[in-house]
C-alpha cells in the first residue's frame, strides 16, 4: 500500500520544440531515416502537499538557436505562471547534464541540487575527449556543475535515491553513463518521468534505441527499469515526443502546448 505517501501533481513544461528534424537524426538505421519527427523539450515540476521539486531547468535561449531549435517557454517563466518563485524552490532534481536539462541553474539559487555521481564522472572523465560523447555537453554548463559542488549545493547521489516521500530517483544509464529517470507518487499511482531514458514512445513500443546513445545495451534494459517502476505504460513520461502535447491535458487556462498536467490520465487528442 502507498496511501500514506503524498500525491503529487506533475507539470511538464514544453521550453522547446524543432520541427525540422528528420528520423534519421532520431534512430538508428530507421527505415525511414529522412521522414520529419518533430522534437519537443521538456522539464517538469512536482507539486505535493508540502513541497515542490523541480525536474531538470530546459535550455537557455542562446542555447536553442545554437543546435537549432526554437524556443517555446522558459521553465523558470513556467513556474511563475504557476505561481511558483524559483528564488524560492529548495530542491532540483537533474536527470542528465545534457544542454537542454541544465540551462537555467542559475535562476535557482536557494536550490540544492541533485544528480547521479556517475554523470559528474562521465562529464569530467576520459569519455570527453571524444567529441561523439561531448557533443550534448556545454563546458560552462560543466562548470557551473563544479562551481555548485564546490559550494555545497549539488548532492552527487547513487543509483537509487530518495528525494521525498513519493519522490524517487534510479540510474538506467544509456543515452549518457549518467542518464537517471524520476518516479513519482501521483493519485493515480506511479508515474515515470523517463527523461532521457525515452526520447519518443516508439523507443519503448519498438525496442528502438534512440540515435545519441553512450551504451545501447543500457539504453534498451533502461525500457524495462522504466517498466517496473511505473504502474503501467499510461504512467510513462518521455522527454521529448510531441505526443505527449496531445496525450496530456494543459495545466490551466491559455497554456495549451506550453504547461500539461501529466500526473493525470492520458487522453487522445480531441477526446
Ligand atoms: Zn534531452
Amino acid at each position: 500500500m502507498t496511501g500514506h505517501l503524498p500525491d503529487y501533481q506533475i507539470y511538464a513544461i514544453r521550453h522547446g520544440v524543432n520541427t525540422v528534424r528528420i528520423r534519421a537524426q532520431n534512430f538508428i538505421n530507421d527505415p525511414d531515416p529522412a521522414a520529419l519527427l518533430q522534437m519537443d523539450f521538456y522539464s517538469w515540476v512536482l507539486v505535493g502537499p508540502d513541497r515542490t521539486v523541480v525536474v531538470d531547468t530546459g535550455m537557455k535561449v542562446e542555447t536553442a538557436a545554437r543546435y537549432g531549435h526554437t524556443p517555446v517557454m522558459a521553465p523558470p517563466e513556467a513556474l511563475a505562471q504557476l505561481g511558483i518563485d524559483p528564488a524560492s524552490v529548495d530542491t532540483v532534481l537533474l536527470t542528465h547534464a545534457h544542454y537542454d536539462h541544465v540551462g537555467h541553474i542559475d535562476a535557482f539559487p536557494q536550490a540544492r541540487f541533485w544528480m547521479q555521481a556517475r554523470e559528474m564522472a562521465y562529464v569530467t572523465g576520459p569519455w570527453m575527449e571524444h567529441a561523439l560523447f561531448r557533443h550534448a555537453y556545454l563546458a560552462p554548463d560543466i562548470a557551473a556543475l563544479v562551481g555548485l559542488l564546490h559550494a555545497g549545493r549539488l548532492h552527487l547521489h547513487g543509483p537509487d535515491a530518495g528525494v521525498a516521500p513519493g519522490v524517487t530517483v534510479h540510474w538506467v544509464g544509456g543515452h549518457c553513463d549518467g542518464q537517471e529517470i524520476v518516479r513519482v507518487h501521483t493519485a493515480r499511482g506511479w508515474v515515470v518521468l523517463a527523461s532521457d531514458a525515452l526520447h519518443y514512445f516508439e523507443e519503448l513500443e519498438r525496442g528502438k534505441p534512440y540515435a545519441v546513445a553512450f551504451n545501447i545495451s543500457d539504453m534498451i534494459a533502461a525500457h524495462g527499469r522504466i517498466r517496473e517502476l511505473a504502474d503501467s505504460d499510461d504512467h510513462i513520461v518521455p522527454a521529448h515526443d510531441p505526443r505527449v502535447a496531445d496525450l496530456w491535458p494543459a495545466a490551466g487556462p491559455g497554456l495549451d502546448g506550453r504547461i500539461l498536467r501529466v500526473d493525470v490520465a492520458p487522453v487522445a487528442a480531441g477526446s
